[in-house]
């Protein structure tokens, strides 16, 4: 069985892992592993250059959450991390200092960083840092060049994404959102491939605009996923008309779509109606939602969608799967 995952950070590595929980289980390899194959395809929209070195906070967070090293509260970035570096460099008054840069999460950049000098390409890059943490699926970055998410605010400004979400915490109003020379990018080797010979391609409940849309909007990627003969399932990232942690909605109302489990469906559409799903896993508090996507043509559900834990996380990707007829 390939399934293939189209992530942000962390709710698609939290997804991922309760996917992984799921797979060991139902589809064991007898050696603690599963014989599923699961392949991410990571948003790399959030990427930046730091203090000379290459930041990628969304493939990050998926290896350390799938190879148990990330703070766990915190949700990215490294358990028991230090951030000495970081604190020194700010009394240079250089840099970003309000984008702290972990001591052991400093080591992963710099050594990403050499690699990327050195001419390796970020998917070659990101398998190698991969064999350190063993996530247990295939890491591939959506693609191998710089695109980064730029944020045009209503008062006429343009930042990086990270600074207009990190440091303004996404509450300068936004019009539009731009991915920087996505003309010339191309899907990383084996993007295209993984979504062409999937069994079952899911969208997981990551923001439906700069994350998940960013990835989309890499040429080539949105037409494989409407042409994949693999079932598309997504997970609403929206629970009771609210993201359940962070500001997506800001992402949202930016676009004009409402922060609303059925609206962030419609956004993505049905691939019967040229979009990109074709089942929407949502939460019971959005039960009322259901029927009235049912009649629109959407194979549609209601379930607990909370990942309060890996066990809840495994039971939504069973639920998710089984939607589309897909369950291990
Ligand atoms: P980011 O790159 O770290 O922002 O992470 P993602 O783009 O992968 O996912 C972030 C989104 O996940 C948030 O905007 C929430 O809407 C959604 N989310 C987070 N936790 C949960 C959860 O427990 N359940 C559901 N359904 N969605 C969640
Ligand atoms: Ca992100």
């Amino acid at each position: 069985m390939r399934i293939t995952v189209l992530s942000g950070g962390v709710g698609g590595a939290r997804f991922t892992r309760g996917l992984l929980a799921l797979l060991r289980d139902r589809l064991s390899d007898g050696a603690g592993g599963t014989t599923a194959q699961v392949t991410v395809v990571a948003n790399t929209g959030d990427d930046l250059w730091l203090h000379g070195v290459r930041v990628c906070p969304d493939l990050d967070t998926l290896m350390y959450t799938l190879g148990g090293a990330v703070h766990e509260e915190q949700g990215w970035g490294r358990r028991d991390e230090s951030r000495r570096v970081s604190d020194d460099l700010a009394a240079y008054g250089l840099g970003w200092e309000w984008f702290t840069l972990g001591d052991l999460d400093l080591a992963t950049h710099l050594a990403r960083t050499e690699l990327l000098l050195s001419g390796v390409p970020l998917s070659s890059v990101t398998a190698r840092l991969a064999e350190r943490w063993k996530p247990g699926v295939t890491l591939l970055p959506m693609t191998d060049s710089e695109v980064e998410t730029s944020v045009e605010t209503v008062d006429g400004r343009t930042m990086h994404f990270e600074e207009w979400w990190v440091l303004h915490r996404a509450a300068i109003p936004a019009r539009a959102f731009h991915q920087n020379d996505v003309t010339v990018a191309e899907p990383a080797p084996g993007v295209l491939d993984a979504l062409a010979d999937a069994d079952v391609v899911v969208v997981p409940p990551s923001n439906p605009v700069v994350s998940v849309g960013t990835i989309l909007g890499v040429p080539g990627i949105r037409d494989a996923l409407r042409a994949t003969p693999a079932p598309v399932v997504g997970i609403s990232p929206v629970i009771g008309g609210a993201p359940v942690r962070g500001m997506a909605d800001a992402c949202l109302t930016a676009i004009g779509v409402e922060t609303a489990a059925d609206a962030v469906a419609r956004h993505y559409g049905r691939r019967a109606d040229g979009g990109v799903l074709d089942a929407w896993l949502v939460d019971d508090a959005d039960a009322a939602v259901v029927e009235p996507l049912r009649s629109e043509g959407w194979r549609v559900e209601s379930a607990p969608t909370l990942m309060t834990d890996v066990p809840a996380t495994a039971a939504i990707a069973a639920r998710a799967l089984a939607l589309v007829d897909r369950a291990p």
